[in-house]
């Protein structure tokens, strides 16, 4: 499949991020977590999604962004509304989006999984665009690593419960995962 080529969504805007290490093992991606991420909360379009992954939010432009600017964190991808693509790391190293988490009883999800976030929020749903690019990052991925499948697709909320609650109610799961290809299973 030509959509990821080197561990790099082709079609994805790459901007590196320094917040990332090694896989201990590379071959293992084995999960997909879905997020949700707004900076501001609740409002759209800025490049601080960008900044905040890059280690370069200017903590002085709003009071929110004093409490997140020492946080050390990333994600594979990021869907903005209009469904521009940002990769910030590849996805065969870990990115940092999962924190404190277990998935099936395993720990640590950073380790083996591949984190999205949607530009959103938990009280807004997320746009038709953003949906059509999950969905063909989505099949891409698991036509790539094929340890990675449809049953193996999960919210934060789902690996980190009482500590995290994205991507939210919005968020249509059957309407996303009905098109995601199941052959691989
Ligand atoms: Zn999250």
């Amino acid at each position: 499949m030509g959509l990821i080529q080197n561990h790099l969504l082709v079609e994805a805007k790459q901007i590196a991020s320094p917040h990332f290490d090694e896989r201990q093992d590379e071959a293992d991606i084995s999960l997909l977590v879905i997020h949700n991420i707004s900076l501001p909360p609740n409002q759209f379009g800025g490049p601080y999604i960008e900044d905040f992954f890059q280690g370069k939010l200017n903590s002085k432009l709003h009071p929110y962004f004093e409490t997140i600017s020492d946080l050390r964190v990333s994600s594979h991808l990021l869907v903005k509304r209009d469904g521009q693509i940002v990769q910030f790391v590849p996805f065969n190293q870990r990115a940092w989006h999962a924190g404190i988490s277990t998935f099936e009883g395993r720990e640590a999800c950073n380790d083996f999984s591949i984190g999205i976030e949607l530009e959103g929020a938990d009280d807004l749903p997320f746009t038709q665009e953003q949906y059509n690019q999950l969905v063909i990052i989505t099949n891409a991925l698991i036509t790539a690593y094929p340890l990675l499948t449809k049953d193996r697709i999960a919210g934060h909320s789902d690996i980190a419960p009482g500590r995290k609650t994205d991507p939210g109610h919005y968020f249509q799961w059957s309407y996303y995962l009905d098109q995601i290809d199941s052959e691989l299973l």
